[in-house]
């Protein structure tokens, strides 16, 4: 807790320094991710504004330390701003992003911030960690061997760690029981939905009953369709997250379009419900790539809307494949979990298998 209450005593976005060095360098990646949760506490159960600054502006750095996927603290250490570590990380490393305990922590994090603050982004970044780690984590086997590490190395692939039942087996089915907490969360009068996993959701206002129902195979496909059943008409507000990459999205209750929702925001849905009501939501799931720093523009990722699309490589030791820009943004669907560039295969965290692979790709 000392070092998140150095940094609350900043001016919110200011970068915190201490003796020339940056309060995070070299700091075990997710016990100080942890203690920005117990700061998030400071803040929801005792109201401390200080404590919320402390974590608003961790959060920032953390973020700008991050890799495409969400993950962060390669070798489990943060780092201190202009830092070549996630470049050099790529090749002398496989331990990338410590993945259930680091999801864990993430996924708290971000959800007392987008309690605390109501900014839709903490919800991105739940959902871009969520798709692109923990989810594509090996499954815990009962002799105690369990997934604790991602690679995003240019040789990568999925392994279990050496030492059975380490922290991240007790992490993995915490995340398991606590991740539908994220989906959903009240507002008087109003719901927000945060994440878009088929789901239901049941609840009660002004004595009225309801029922949420969401269907849809996102992120794979950009539409998610929602009906609603209630006991009797109800006036009430339905929020949804429209992420931040998601220019051009629409919403229809209807079949009616509504007006234009703005990415980076909830969009609002304020009207009298009445049972059989459909919403239906469009985000464009557009391909872009994320460089792995500013200082290294052509070693990318191809993100296509929350989700890393990631190279499989032939062998482990193969060279990686180069790639142009346009060679990458077009890739091509090849199967409904999969994309092909050029003769590469490409593949979200979750669908790789076994199969080699490399997270970033040097452009051609
Ligand atoms: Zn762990």
């Amino acid at each position: 807790m000392s070092s998140a209450c150095a940094i609350s005593t900043t001016r919110p976005g200011s970068i915190p320094w201490r003796g020339g060095e940056h309060v995070l360098n070299g700091r075990h990646a997710y016990s100080y991710v942890n203690s920005l949760c117990s700061a998030m506490m400071a803040y929801l159960a005792a109201g401390s504004e200080k404590h919320l600054r402390a974590a608003r502006n961790a959060f920032a750095m953390l973020q700008a330390q991050s890799y495409a996927t969400g993950g962060w603290g390669p070798d489990e250490m943060l780092r201190g701003p202009g830092s070549d570590a996630l470049h050099d990380s790529l090749t002398n490393t496989h331990h990338h992003f410590e993945t259930p305990c680091g999801s864990y922590a993430h996924f708290k994090l971000t959800r007392y911030l987008l309690r605390a603050t109501g900014d839709s982004r903490f919800g991105d970044s739940m959902e871009r960690v969520m798709y692109n780690t923990v989810l594509g984590a090996l499954p815990l086997q009962a002799d105690g061997r369990n997934f604790y590490y991602s690679d995003y190395n240019f040789d990568a692939r999925r392994v279990y760690k050496e030492a059975r039942w380490a922290c991240c087996s007790g992490t993995l089915p915490q995340i398991a029981a606590d991740y539908r907490v994220n989906l959903y969360l009240r507002g008087p009068r109003a719901v927000y939905v945060n994440l878009y996993v088929p789901s239901t959701l049941q609840w009660e206002d002004d004595g009225a009953r309801l029922l949420l129902t969401q269907v849809g195979d996102y992120p794979f496909e950009g539409k998610v369709s929602f009906s609603l059943e209630v006991s009797r008409p109800i006036s009430m507000t339905l929020n949804f997250r429209i992420p931040a990459w998601a220019r051009g999205a629409r919403i229809r209750v209807n079949g009616e379009i509504q007006p234009a929702p703005v990415p980076g925001q909830f969009a609002a849905v304020r009207r009298v419900w009445r049972s059989g009501d459909q919403v239906e939501l469009l985000l464009p799931l557009r391909s872009r790539l994320e460089p792995i720093d500013q200082r290294h523009p052509d070693i990318v990722a191809l993100v296509r809307g929350p989700m890393v699309l990631m190279p499989v490589k032939p062998g482990l030791d193969t060279s990686i494949p180069t790639l142009t820009r346009a060679a990458l943004l077009n890739a091509e669907r090849a199967g409904t979990r999969e994309w092909r560039a050029e003769g590469v295969t490409l593949a979200p965290f979750t669908e790789l298998g076994d199969r080699p692979y490399t997270a970033y790709v040097k452009l051609a």
